[in-house]
């Protein structure tokens, strides 16, 4: 299999750092607590990659990745330093292979809008990452917060009706 580099973004996380690891031994640091992706055990994978969320308030994750990028499992980390030492436990000499993508947020944001047709809330602007849902009409689309949002306007205005 060729050694494409990942995609800027995988799964609404900006990629910051990549390994291939398909010729690394895997060492099972965790015994009895394998990576479980889709309720199947799996440990070795070909592709490691380290990315931050788009949405900015999640830490980063390590991304266990089949040889196309698309990640079977993810794992939490503080740092990307740390997220690199917990790497080095299962493919021992990764350290050495790490690339940087040096993707800019922007660039990211840029390849992620191209990925979902640009799609956002035509309220606030959001896209999809950042909200909790989408609904899609014919000439606009709206979020889960501007429903919640717009629906208690209206209980406000029924609540006003009702005291007069
Ligand atoms: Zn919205």
């Amino acid at each position: 299999m060729k050694r494409n580099p990942p995609p800027p973004v995988i799964d609404a996380a900006r990629v910051v750092s990549y390994a291939f690891v398909d010729d690394i031994p895997y060492f099972g640091a965790n015994p009895g607590e394998p990576l479980f992706t889709e309720n199947e055990p799996r440990e070795a994978v070909p592709r490691v990659a380290i990315a931050v969320g788009l949405a900015g308030h999640i830490g980063p994750r390590v991304f266990h990745c089949d040889e196309e990028w698309i990640a079977l499992g993810a794992c939490g980390a503080e740092t990307v330093e740390q997220a690199k030492r917990e790497v080095e436990r299962n493919y021992p000499g990764v350290g050495e292979r790490w690339i940087d993508t040096n993707v800019t947020v922007e660039e990211a944001l840029a390849f992620y809008d191209s990925e979902t047709a640009g799609l956002k809330c035509s309220f606030c602007g959001r896209r999809p990452f950042e909200v909790e849902g989408l609904i899609e009409g014919p000439q606009a689309t709206i979020c889960r917060g501007c429903v919640e949002e717009f629906y208690e306007d209206f209980q406000i205005d029924d609540d006003d009706v009702i005291g007069n």
